[in-house]
C-alpha cells in the first residue's frame, strides 16, 4: 500500500504544505532570511548538526551582515565564529565558510554556480547541500534528500529503502519533472510539525487513513 493510492503527486505535496503552515514549521521561518543563492549555500552549511530554530535565527544575524562571498571573507575566522554560534561545530563551520568564500571567488567570480558537478565540488558542500540550492534558488528538477524526505517516503509507502542515495534514486524516477524542485521543502516541513522522527503525529494527520505508516510504531 502506498499513499500514492489515493493521492497525486500534486494533491500530496498541497496537503503536506497546508497543514505545515497551519502548524508554523520552523523551515518558513528559515526560509524569510534566505533570499539569494548564496545565502542559500551558507544556510545549508549551517543548517548540518543544528536545529532549524538555532540556524533561522543565526542566518538572520549573519545576513544582516554579510551578503557577498566578499563581506563573508573581510570577516576574521573568530569573528565568524562568534557571529554563527551556537550553530554545531560553529568554529570548524567558520573556517569551511571562509574557504567556501574564498572558493567561490577564485572559481567563479563570486556566483554560486549552477551545476550539480560545480556545487559539490565546492568546500562543505555535498550531495544533500547541492540539490537543496539547485531546487530551492534555481528551481531545477533536483530532488534534495535529508533525513525528512528519507523518512517519510518511506513510512507513506512511497519507496522501500535504506539509505537516502535509493530513495533520490527511486523520487527521480517517480516524482513529475515539474514538481522535483518542490518535493524537499513539502516533505521537510511536514516533518517537523507532523510526520516527526519520533511519535509522528498520526491521530492529527491529513494523510492517515491513506498512510500504510510503514515502520511507525503504535
Ligand atoms: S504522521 Fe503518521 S499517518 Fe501521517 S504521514 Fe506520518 S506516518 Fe503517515
Amino acid at each position: 500500500m502506498s499513499v500514492l493510492n489515493r493521492f497525486t503527486w500534486e494533491e500530496l505535496l498541497e496537503a503536506m504544505e497546508r497543514e505545515a503552515r497551519k502548524r508554523h514549521a520552523p523551515v518558513y521561518e528559515f526560509k524569510k532570511h534566505i533570499t539569494t543563492p548564496f545565502h542559500s549555500l551558507v544556510a545549508v552549511l549551517l543548517s548540518s548538526r543544528t536545529k532549524d530554530e538555532t540556524t533561522a535565527a543565526v542566518t538572520k544575524r549573519l545576513f544582516q551582515r554579510v551578503s557577498s562571498p566578499e563581506e563573508l571573507l573581510a570577516l576574521s575566522e573568530e569573528e565568524l565564529a562568534e557571529l554563527i554560534y551556537p550553530v554545531g561545530f560553529y568554529r570548524v563551520k567558520a573556517r569551511k565558510l571562509r574557504e567556501l568564500a574564498r572558493a567561490l571567488i577564485e572559481r567563479h567570480a563570486g556566483e554560486v554556480p549552477r551545476t550539480f558537478r560545480e556545487l559539490v565540488k565546492l568546500p562543505g558542500i555535498g550531495r544533500k547541500s547541492a540539490n537543496v540550492v539547485l531546487s530551492h534558488m534555481f528551481n531545477e528538477p533536483a530532488i534534495a534528500v535529508d533525513t525528512h524526505v528519507h523518512r517519510i517516503s518511506n513510512r507513506l509507502g512511497i519507496v522501500s529503502t535504506s539509505k537516502p542515495e535509493e530513495t533520490e534514486r527511486e523520487l527521480h524516477r517517480i516524482v513529475p519533472e515539474e514538481l522535483k524542485s518542490k518535493l524537499n521543502r513539502a516533505f521537510v516541513a511536514f516533518g517537523q510539525v507532523v510526520c516527526k522522527p519520533v511519535r509522528p503525529l498520526c491521530d492529527a494527520c491529513p494523510l492517515a487513513e491513506a498512510c500504510p505508516k510503514v515502520g511507525v510504531k503504535a
